[in-house]
């Protein structure tokens, strides 16, 4: 079981956030979104509302030798007093200056810790390092669902120290309760539409998906290797050649599922891999040898549409082009407006982190979609079925 820190007596106690900070943010401390901030914020006001005190740890990037200002998390701590926070900022996040703040706090406070990764302990998921830690709190919430794919100090090891203490935030638990629901009790029709650059990595999820979902929509680069499967000429388009052969058993198995498996049936080639590349929409059987495709045609979006409109449910992750080039960008835009119809028709639409999720950001429709993941690989490792270390140390 895993306890909510809703139901916490948090009166007058220290509370170790685990929070997901890992944000852009510019040399000159100007934080470039605000996502993961907001998406923590009604942990944080619970808790202060309970009379708790926050004591928020996070990581930002990955520095490698020690402290480095470069990833220090002093602008986040900044943007928290300057949205009306009494923020205490210690740049450490063990030691004596920690513990001097952490006694020192009153309610009301709320006392932000340098980041975690200026200590390889953290990574290295030791033991001694996340006792140290956990003697700064009562109670320890984690609240860091993008992080919850890794067994690191802060987010596994410390749970050991806090038995009877250790509460899920309202963040871990709304990804749960949305991704879960989609996995386990979906209404139907249930699509998933899979895209990005490879099959590598998205493997495991097409699996899982088998025997869950009714239809899966294919796009982005990954397309390509199951047209080869299919013995169409593929340019210069993205392959995976050690991957032909799974691609064909893709296909075999989503028969043998019952499952429609949408492969585009048109795609824009290039003759480069550029924005300004000269481009065409050609059926998929009549790709240019010279030319390579970059996104889903026409006649994929309509097709496309019309099944995700008319699902129940629909999980999208990766994008159906390459989208960061504007001319490339119209198959990964027009289903996000898919999706967004989808939902006003009242269906739940789940978004995986990374790239889908900044496609549905570019067109401002973040109010448009049921549930954005905050955890791009912590998502696609909860739809591959994979238990999450952050989450399995929670259990009471
Ligand atoms: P992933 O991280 O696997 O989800 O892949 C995302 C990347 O796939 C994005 O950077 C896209 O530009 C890229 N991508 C999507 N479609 C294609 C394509 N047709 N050819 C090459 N790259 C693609």
């Amino acid at each position: 079981m895993i306890k909510s820190i809703a139901n916490a007596n948090l009166e007058g106690k220290r509370v170790l956030v685990r929070s997901d900070f890992n944000i852009p943010i510019d040399p000159d401390g100007t934080i470039r979104s605000f996502t993961k901030i907001n998406d923590s914020l009604p942990t944080i006001d619970l808790i202060l509302k309970k009379g708790g005190i926050p004591i928020l740890m996070s990581h930002l990037g990955r520095p490698k030798n020690g402290p480095d200002p470069a990833f220090s998390l002093r602008p986040v701590a900044d943007y928290f007093n300057a949205i009306g926070y009494c923020t205490i900022f210690v740049d450490d996040c063990i030691g004596p200056k920690v513990e001097e703040a952490v006694k020192n706090a009153k309610t009301n406070q709320i006392v932000f810790l340098e980041n975690v990764r200026f200590y390889k302990e953290e990574t290295e998921n030791d033991v001694e390092f996340a006792r140290k830690i956990s003697k700064f709190g009562d109670v320890y919430c984690n609240n860091a669902f993008g992080t919850a794919h890794r067994a690191h100090a802060t987010t596994a090891a410390i749970a050991q120290f806090f038995p009877h203490d250790k509460y899920a935030g309202l963040l871990i638990l709304k990804e749960v309760r949305i991704l879960g629901k989609a996995l386990s009790h979906p209404e139907r029709p249930f699509t998933a539409i899979i895209g990005g650059s490879k099959i590598t990595g998205k493997i495991d999820i097409i699996r899982n998906l088998f025997t869950k979902c009714d239809n899966i929509l294919i796009g982005g680069g990954m397309m390509f290797t199951f047209f080869k499967a299919r013995g169409y000429e593929i340019g210069k388009s993205l392959v995976e050649t050690d991957k032909i052969t799974l691609a064909r058993e893709i296909m075999d198995e989503a028969r043998k599922n019952d499952i429609k498996f949408y492969l585009p049936t048109d795609v824009v080639e290039a003759d480069k891999f550029a924005n300004d590349a000269f481009r065409r929409t050609v059926n998929r059987r009549d790709m240019n040898p010279d030319m390579m495709g970059l996104d889903i045609g026409e006649e994929t979006i309509r097709t496309f549409s019309r099944v995700i409109i008319s699902s129940k449910t629909v999980l999208w992750n990766g994008p159906m082009g390459v989208f960061e080039f504007p001319n490339f960008a119209r198959g990964t835009l027009a289903l996000a407006h898919a999706m967004a119809k989808c939902t006003s028709n009242g269906g739940l639409t789940i978004v995986g982190g990374g790239d889908s999720a900044r496609a549905i950001q570019q067109l401002n429709y973040e109010n448009k979609i049921t549930h954005i993941s905050t955890g791009g690989g912590a998502s696609l490792e909860f739809l591959e079925g994979k238990e999450l270390p952050g989450i399995a140390a929670l259990e009471c």
